[in-house]
């Protein structure tokens, strides 16, 4: 992709906000939740965590696992979804303010695109939902179903590795870009699948508490803590006044 073709280029962006969705932008990871009320539950999944974090198992085979064990239509995933999944408090108000001053969000999730979309419009509206470029894994329908049906759908992921999906393929473009074309690069997450990202953007901010803090520590990777979207909007905005620089605003666990 040359940089003309960048879809967050398109407005000439001072800075640009990557951000995971599962446990970042939402209070709960959907997955986990589809999981353990709808598949074989939260038992089998953390089993499988642990088998992730000590390298005997892929990340990819896990998740597909989880999915394959819900039988519920799609639609009805969606649904219970919309009831118990939350948005973080802060995230309307940074939505709002990153529109107001010409900052994209770019959402880089390993969920499935349909299932953000809806959380989003359900929260956001429609309209402003439609502006954020998700780049996620899919859904697809078996073979003679359709992905409303029971057993119809599973998961397509967005490429071939390990996490299903790399999320430094799509910042890389944009961090490589020459120093006077190359805007500002945050990204936000709370989880192991975010470190690849991680390490392409100027600045980090990593969830409290979560997997991701204890990683970019052991892998030295400038950060800083969220607890949520109100922290990071006082901090971007600090930076887009220039009132405090990307390396100072790296201050690690607070
Ligand atoms: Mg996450």
């Amino acid at each position: 992709m040359g940089p003309t073709t960048l879809p967050a280029l398109q407005t000439n962006p001072k800075f640009i906000f990557f951000t995971d969705f599962d446990g970042t932008i939402t209070w709960q990871d959907s997955n986990d939740f589809l999981t353990d009320n709808l598949g074989y539950g939260a038992a089998e999944r953390k089993k499988g965590n642990a088998d992730v974090l000590s390298g005997r198992r892929h990340f990819r085979d896990l998740f597909h696992e989880m999915l394959d064990s819900i039988d519920t239509p799609f639609d009805q995933c969606i649904a219970a979804l919309l009831q118990n999944i939350q948005l973080d408090p802060g995230f309307r108000a940074f939505f709002d303010w990153a529109r107001a001053n010409n900052m994209p969000i770019v959402v880089l999730s390993g969920g499935m695109e349909p299932i953000i979309r809806a959380l989003l419009a359900h929260y956001l509206g429609e309209a402003e939902a439609a502006t954020m470029q998700i780049v996620s894994n899919n859904v697809a329908p078996l073979p003679g179903k359709s992905i409303n049906d029971k057993g119809g759908w599973k998961i397509v992921f967005h490429d071939d590795s390990g996490f299903g999906h790399d999320k430094s393929l799509e910042i890389r473009p944009y961090a490589n870009l020459p120093q006077d074309q190359r805007p500002v690069l945050f990204y936000a997450g709370d989880g192991v699948s975010d470190l690849s990202a991680a390490k392409e953007t100027d600045l980090l901010f990593a969830k409290a508490g979560r997997d991701l803090v204890t990683y970019c520590e052991t892998e030295h990777v400038p950060f800083t803590t969220f607890n949520d979207f109100s922290d990071i909007l006082a901090t971007v905005k600090d930076i887009a006044e220039g009132k405090l620089s990307v390396k100072d605003a790296a201050t690690g666990r607070k």
